[in-house]
């Protein structure tokens, strides 16, 4: 087991290495930032002392003109000279000010920038993985604090400084008066440490009943779920459980504190008996006329100046070491691999789609759900996959698409082996509509559909098209801005006041830019489920005249499925049955027994 000075040595090299890493990292996005704030580590650290410094020389001078054997030249141009790094001192507090943000602002965007860049180029499998979402989770955490990470260890440099100074300067009026202060900020230093270590340990300790307590919350003021809690009469029951959850996260904390009371009172009884004794000596010493007056008001004022410079290194060193974890967590997801741009050329298709002998397992799953599966898609052909829930037909779609890559076997498209490369210019030529397809709420009916191709600008004729083909063009129409009016409630702008839609009219529109798309590859993971069967036979009927489009459907709608040139009948990872609709009737096989109620 790791000591606990060891430990607490570790903490201190890993948040010098978390700074080093900070700096590489904004010296990247903005080097005059950088050299911005070192001299502002100087001036902010020096600044002070040096009117510290000047205000006690012209103490001294002042009392030497006083007593009638001084030179008022001198004084005043100590005087002038206080006033001024005094003047100074505060100027530079403005510029700072504005730095800061400025270079918050910077930091900020290109570290948030750089990881949604990363987040939108890795392997599609990691959406699916929760280790990955777990790591992006706490990285975006993360690039939340960054720049105050950053500002935080310049204070801390800061800090460093002046302490390191002030206590020179304290020396240089006597050694044992340098002493004297580092026994009084040592032993207060330590308790402060220890509290905010016990502290610190509790909070990461407590991350997952915080997390638990903060959905609660979440979920708790939100008028949308606030009537079911209502409804099952469960919102006292939830409220006295989070006042448990915020107690053993909270109360521990309060304790900890009064736990430290008595010492850090010490600490501070220390501190104040050290500047007394301080102060008490260089008053002897200039009585004596062994020391200049000055020294007085030099004494006083740089014993204070080092002890808050301890207090504030203390309390800045524990906030930042709560984010170290995160950072971690930053460095490991933008380790990620990304995809390559996949340059490779696909010419449109030509011969069609196979499948040979096709297996997949999901990351980390022992059991295969692709296990072996071969077929082939001609182009123009209408193509329907059936089978039972967990048959792995979404599976085959993803594999299809080149979201996933096979663990053996391959996908060809027109004898091409679908590799990564391959796949930004496989995606070109597909139009795909999975079963939890996207509900731009933020967005007007027609630029939903026109999503479905943004590389060139909107075209109003082949939207109308599209919205009649998925058999939208009348509900959109009777919209109160037509498609120009925003699809969600909570969306207003002037007197476009959003509108919220049923769950099939959603579909229809996400099926409208599925059209819209005209893509000579369309692929529909279950489009219909919430459409009416009427209006979705029309849809297919329209969908399967177009002879020069490759469909292949997955759906349990038999009307649907008996206008397909082929179907395939999934079971267990494998194609069970295949042939047309009549030929797997006649066949009396699972596909028939699966059906019969339907027919
Ligand atoms: P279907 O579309 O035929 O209902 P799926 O292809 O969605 O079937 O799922 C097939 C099997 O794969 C199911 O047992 C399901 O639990 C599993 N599965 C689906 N998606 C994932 C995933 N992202 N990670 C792990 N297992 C998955």
């Amino acid at each position: 087991m790791m000591s606990k000075k060891s430990r607490q040595i570790s903490t201190v090299r890993s948040v010098m290495a978390v700074f080093w890493r900070v700096v590489a990292m904004v010296w990247r996005t903005s080097p005059w930032a950088i050299t911005a704030q070192v001299v502002g580590v100087l001036l902010s650290a020096l600044l002070p002392l040096a009117t510290t410094y000047f205000a006690a020389l012209s103490t001294t001078a002042l009392a030497e003109v006083y007593a009638g054997h001084g030179e008022a030249r001198q004084l005043l141009i100590y005087v002038v000279t206080t006033v001024v790094l005094g003047v100074m001192s505060s100027f530079w507090g403005v510029v700072q000010a504005y730095v800061e943000q400025l270079l918050r602002y910077r930091v900020e965007s290109a570290v948030i920038d750089e990881m949604l860049a990363r987040l939108h180029s890795l392997d599609f499998w990691r959406y699916d993985d929760p280790a990955t979402i777990d790591t992006f989770d706490k990285a975006r955490r993360f690039t939340l604090s960054f720049p105050l990470i950053f500002l935080q260890s310049i204070t801390i440099i800061t800090h460093l400084v002046s302490l390191i100074i002030g206590l020179w300067i304290i020396t240089s009026v006597s050694w044992w008066l340098g002493l004297i202060a580092l026994v009084a900020i040592v032993p207060s230093g330590v308790v402060q440490f220890r509290l905010s270590r016990l502290q610190a340990q509790h909070w990461r300790g407590n991350v997952n009943t915080r997390r638990r307590m903060y959905w609660m919350e979440n979920m708790m003021s939100q008028p949308s779920m606030i009537v079911e809690m209502r409804l099952y009469g469960l919102v006292q029951h939830l409220l006295v459980h989070r006042a448990r959850l915020r107690d053993q996260d909270q109360l521990r904390m309060i304790r900890y504190e009064r736990r430290f009371m008595g010492q850090r009172l010490g600490g501070e009884l220390l501190q104040a008996a050290a500047e007394v004794v301080a102060l008490v000596w260089v008053t002897l010493e200039i009585v004596a006329h062994r020391q200049p007056i000055g020294q007085f008001v030099l004494v006083q004022q740089m014993v204070g100046r080092v002890m808050s410079s301890v207090d504030g290194l203390i309390s800045i060193f524990n906030s930042i070491d709560e984010d170290i974890a995160n950072l971690a967590e930053y460095q490991q997801f933008m380790a990620l691999p990304v995809v390559a741009a996949g340059t490779a050329q696909l010419p449109s298709l030509r011969d069609g789609i196979r499948l040979r002998d096709v297996k997949f397992a999901y990351y980390g799953a022992d059991r295969s759900v692709l296990r072996g599966v071969s077929l082939e898609v001609w182009r123009g052909q209408h193509v329907a996959i059936v089978g039972e829930n967990g048959a792995g037909k979404t599976t085959l779609i993803k594999l299809l698409t080149g979201l996933y890559m096979p663990d053996s076997g391959q996908v060809l498209i027109d004898g091409q082996q679908l590799q990564s490369d391959l796949v930004p210019a496989w995606h070109r030529q597909l139009a795909v509509l999975g079963q939890d397809f996207l509900r731009y709420t933020f967005a007007t009916a027609d630029d939903n559909v026109w999503y479905g191709d943004v590389s060139r600008p909107r075209d109003d004729q082949r939207l109308a098209r599209a919205l009649r083909a998925a058999e939208a063009a009348d509900f959109v129409a009777k919209l109160p801005k037509g498609g120009a009016n925003y699809v969600d409630k909570w969306m207003e702008s002037g007197d476009n006041k959003g509108v919220e839609l049923s769950g099939g009219q959603w579909q229809r529109l996400a099926l409208a830019r599925n059209f819209y798309r005209d893509a000579p590859v369309i692929i529909l993971d279950e489009p219909t489920s919430a459409i009416d069967a009427a209006a979705e036979a029309r849809i297919f009927r329209h969908l399967f005249k177009q002879k020069d489009k490759t469909v292949i459907t997955v759906s349990h709608r038999l009307s649907t499925i008996k206008k397909a040139d082929i179907i395939f009948f999934m079971a267990d990872g494998k194609i069970a049955e295949q042939g047309t609709y009549d030929e797997l009737v006649a066949a009396r096989g699972a596909f028939y027994e699966m059906f019969k109620a339907q027919m």
